[in-house]
């Protein structure tokens, strides 16, 4: 966990551990050849490299807002042996040292339906039963992301778990969402479609300053070059549309570009031509990391 939150004026961002994994380097650079990748990102023998599922914890004056919710604890052992789990989902403790518990959680963005983001919204309790894992809270996803998530293609059903799913169903805490909607005045979801059909963005606004979070559309700091998308892309040209658009409307209001697969950088500011500026947590490796200037 981040244990300094980055500030956007009145709002805090934390960052929560939801659990690491290693996923194939080549798949989540799709086109772009190992020669150019694996400069930016070490892969190990088997070609994998390390990234987290950290949901952000947006805490405003009035609300605690959860961004996605980590992989979970309801892993199968040979699934942890697929996806390479290297650190547990430990969401709940961190929210302890923070002072909050599982009931203090008001609502729950989900930036798509993917196992990786939607993992913890249903939880494995001491007992064994399935919980919702924060049952005080609104859960809003899309409703077009919705539709594809109870009724996938073959291709989207790979990553859409119904485990994940049938208690938030049962609890009634959904709430589906259209066009832009405001949260609250200082958060605001917007469609953005490309990684999955119904996948949204999330801003971040308070007195002046600004953090947007693109999910999966910009998983790491690696992927700062709008070409660079990912084998797991649905609609990968959107995916480049939509990388271009944002980029261009966030950098002009000198806004932090947040992550959740990133284990390095939490956030960066994007400058002229897309060459990264800051990030968060600043560090001695910024100097060394040919993305940054
Ligand atoms: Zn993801």
């Amino acid at each position: 966990m981040s244990l300094i939150p980055l500030c956007i004026g009145a709002t805090k961002i934390h960052w929560l551990s939801g659990g690491d994994f290693r996923l194939d380097g080549g798949t989540m650079f799709g086109p772009v050849p190992k020669s150019l990748w694996q400069k930016k990102v070490q892969a190990a023998a088997d070609n994998t490299i390390l990234l987290c599922n950290d949901p952000l914890l947006i805490r405003t004056p009035d609300m605690n807002i959860l961004v996605d919710t980590g992989l979970g604890n309801k892993l199968t052992p040979k699934q942890h042996a697929i996806f390479k789990t290297t650190s547990p989902w430990s969401l709940l403790s961190q929210l302890a040292s923070l002072g909050l518990g599982r009931q203090d959680i008001d609502v729950v963005i989900l930036t798509h339906g993917d196992f990786d983001h939607a993992g913890g919204v249903v939880m494995e309790c001491e007992q064994g039963q399935e919980e919702v894992t924060f049952p005080a809270a609104t859960h809003l996803i899309r409703e077009a992301e919705w539709q594809d998530v109870t009724s996938p293609c073959c291709r989207a059903q790979e990553s859409y778990w119904p485990i994940n799913f049938r208690q938030l169903i049962k609890s009634g805490r959904i709430q589906f969402v259209q066009g832009t909607h405001q949260v609250c005045p200082e958060v605001k979801v917007c469609l953005t479609g490309g990684h999955t059909l119904g996948h949204q963005l999330v801003e971040i606004a308070s007195q002046g300053e600004t953090a947007v979070h693109l999910g999966d559309l910009f998983p790491t700091h690696a992927h700062v070059n709008p070409l660079w998308v990912m084998a797991y892309d649905n609609f990968p040209l959107e995916v480049i549309a939509c990388k271009e658009r944002y980029f261009t409307e966030y950098r002009k209001r000198d806004a932090w570009f947040t992550f959740y697969h990133d284990p390095l950088v939490k956030a960066c500011k994007l400058g002229a031509k897309g060459i990264l500026t800051d990030r968060w947590p600043q560090g001695a490796d910024q100097a060394a990391d040919p993305s940054f200037i």
